[in-house]
């Protein structure tokens, strides 16, 4: 949840999900919804990078997720950003390597960024989000 300064940008935004080795990170039990919500909005591809950006913590290569009505497309991890924005108006930067994290390495993000994800993506949601372990 620091400032995000990756790139010249005229919003403040809060960094959510680069997660590295070095450092702890919070794991629990992310919601369903907000799993789908950040696959929903990977595929706007924001802030594609040149270059691919793997996974510090396991061996996966080129990873991606399905995609489209039928999911006959894939959507490329590791090489674009996922920005939502909260109730209040605060704008959150992650990785879209963030769906990976969840899934495979028990990552779970902020409560505000996991709500501003299913609000961003339009899903409706009542009650917590996220079960911190
Ligand atoms: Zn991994």
């Amino acid at each position: 949840m620091t400032t995000y300064v990756y790139d010249t940008s005229d919003q403040a935004m809060l960094n959510v999900g680069w997660l590295a080795p070095d450092y702890a990170y919070r794991t629990g039990i992310v919601d369903d919804r907000v799993i789908d919500a950040l696959k929903v909005l990977s595929g706007a591809y924001e802030n594609q990078m040149r270059g691919f950006h793997y996974c510090e913590f396991c061996d996966a290569d080129r990873i991606w997720i399905p995609d489209g009505p039928g999911g006959e497309a894939r959507v490329w991890l590791g090489s674009a950003e996922i920005r939502v924005e909260g109730e209040d108006g605060t704008l959150y930067a992650s990785p879209n390597l963030i769906i990976h994290y969840i899934t495979e390495h028990r990552y779970c993000p902020p409560e505000e960024f996991c709500r501003a994800a299913v609000r961003t993506a339009g899903i409706e949601t009542t009650g917590p989000l996220t079960v911190v372990e």
